[in-house]
């Protein structure tokens, strides 16, 4: 499966990548040797706005665009799993489903009235649920995944 490092100036993508469960780690300061070196040993997908670095093998080049174009064109060209809220969209680590009951308080009232299902991010301690910011991706990814050809294969 296919794993990326990502400019920083895709924030964006980098987020709904890992919303969807994607491995999707920044790229680190630095120079464009260093980034290259780091793609190369954990054998990551560099995807840029960079046009000189675009140009290197295993990269892409990406234009001026909303996050669901790139993530459409990312998910047409490279093989990915797909697996929603199974990674932090902050720090890319993966995240745990966590008893209901072990939230009380964590979190505000309402959202844990209203939800059944949680993951946290022991990196971070950041907790997760589909909240109406995930609806708003996941409607967009559908559109997107509906789009491909190899959806079948994919999800
Ligand atoms: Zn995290």
């Amino acid at each position: 499966m296919t794993k990326f490092l990502v400019d920083r100036m895709l924030g964006q993508t980098a987020k709904w990548l890992r919303l969807l469960g994607i491995d999707a780690k920044y790229a680190p300061e630095g120079d464009d040797e260093r980034l290259l070196k780091l793609a190369e040993e954990e054998d990551r997908v560099i995807l840029t706005r960079d046009k000189e670095l675009g140009r290197k093998e295993d990269t892409v080049l990406v234009e001026k665009a909303p996050p669901e174009t790139i993530i459409k064109e990312v998910l047409s060209r490279y093989e990915v799993d797909i697996d929603p809220l199974s990674r932090c969209s902050i720090c890319n680590s993966q995240v745990k489903r966590i008893e209901k009951e072990d939230l009380e308080e964590k979190i505000p009232e309402g959202v844990y009235q209203r939800n059944e299902e949680f993951w946290h991010c022991s990196v971070c301690d950041q907790y997760y649920w589909r909240g109406s910011h995930w609806d708003d991706i996941t409607e967009n990814i559908e559109d997107i995944l509906d789009d491909l050809d190899s959806y079948e294969n994919k999800v």
